[in-house]
């Protein structure tokens, strides 16, 4: 599994990561053997909210009995608990579901109305008690992030979670810039559009499933390596079946050429 580095000087992360928003919702037994697999086949990066209803629960029985610093553990506040209580309220509470002592990031889900300066100065103050080890933001656009860059100073920011698939590449023009600028990954939620993902026979699909047949891959496994081709961006596909983690941590070692990203692209 290709690792890329997390942020200004961060640790090397799994470049395919798992999402697990609406794991929860089905078979947990399925889910947590679908999180295993992943992690086993190297997507040691998993990415968590405490909106999720219970999936940090189903995250802790997962990775129960693991070495924990081989786990790369992801969790968001909700903005409208980010006040200085609220977000040290939050995290302790992700914590204790996660069963777990501390989060390598933690993010702030979405702006909201509490001032940046607030949130920033509890993430720090997180960061210094050890219980994260670097927190990061999501769904923030660039004016977002030239506001918290100048309340948080250089190499703070460790991610911007944001949306992207091959139907939704508006990250492309000027957030994706901004973060290779500033040391700050961007990592793609919903890569295979939520359930949106190309049908073969539409016309992208079938450029997608001939890139995949050249490579002996899945089309799925081609789309996340089009998504990661810059070195700034991991992606994070949610998988409740462990052949589909399989499927989507095999994405990490395939190496597209120049043409055939330039057919995806197109
Ligand atoms: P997604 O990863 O784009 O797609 C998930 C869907 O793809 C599921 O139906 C899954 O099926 C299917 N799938 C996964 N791997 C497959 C494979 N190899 N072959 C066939 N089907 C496959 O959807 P997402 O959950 O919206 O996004 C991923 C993660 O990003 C979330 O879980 C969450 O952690 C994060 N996220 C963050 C935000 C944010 O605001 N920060 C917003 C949305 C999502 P099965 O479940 O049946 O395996």
């Amino acid at each position: 599994m290709q690792t890329k580095t997390f942020g200004n000087g961060g640790p090397a992360v799994s470049a395919i990561g798992q999402g697990t928003w609406y794991l929860d919702r089905g078979d947990r037994q399925s889910a947590v053997a679908a999180l295993r697999r992943g992690i086993a086949t190297g997507m040691t990066h998993i990415d968590t909210a405490e909106m999720y209803g219970d999936a940090e629960l189903v995250i802790a029985d997962a990775i129960a009995g693991l070495p924990r610093q081989e786990l790369f553990l992801v969790s968001k506040v909700l903005p409208s608990n980010a006040s200085r209580r609220g977000t040290i309220t939050a995290c302790e509470r992700s914590l204790k579901r996660l069963k777990t002592d501390h989060l390598d990031c933690y993010l702030l889900h979405w702006r909201g109305s509490y001032p940046l300066e607030e949130t920033v100065a509890t993430f720090d103050e997180l960061v210094a008690s050890g219980k994260i080890r670097s927190w990061g933001v999501s769904n923030f656009d660039v004016d977002d992030l030239d506001e918290l860059h100048a309340v948080a100073g250089d190499g703070k920011i460790a991610c911007n979670q944001v949306l992207y698939h091959l139907q939704e590449r508006a990250i492309e023009h000027a957030v994706i810039p901004w973060c290779e600028r500033n040391g700050t990954a961007v990592v793609a939620y919903s890569p295979f559009g939520h359930d949106e993902f190309p049908s073969p026979r539409s016309k992208g699909g079938e450029v997608l499933q001939s890139i995949a047949d050249a490579h002996e891959a899945s089309a799925r496994q081609v789309a996340l390596a089009f998504l990661t081709r810059a070195p700034s961006v991991l992606a994070i596909p949610k998988a409740s079946r462990a052949e589909h983690a399989a499927d989507n941590a095999g994405a990490g070692d395939i190496k597209l050429s120049a043409a055939e990203i330039a057919a995806l692209d197109k």
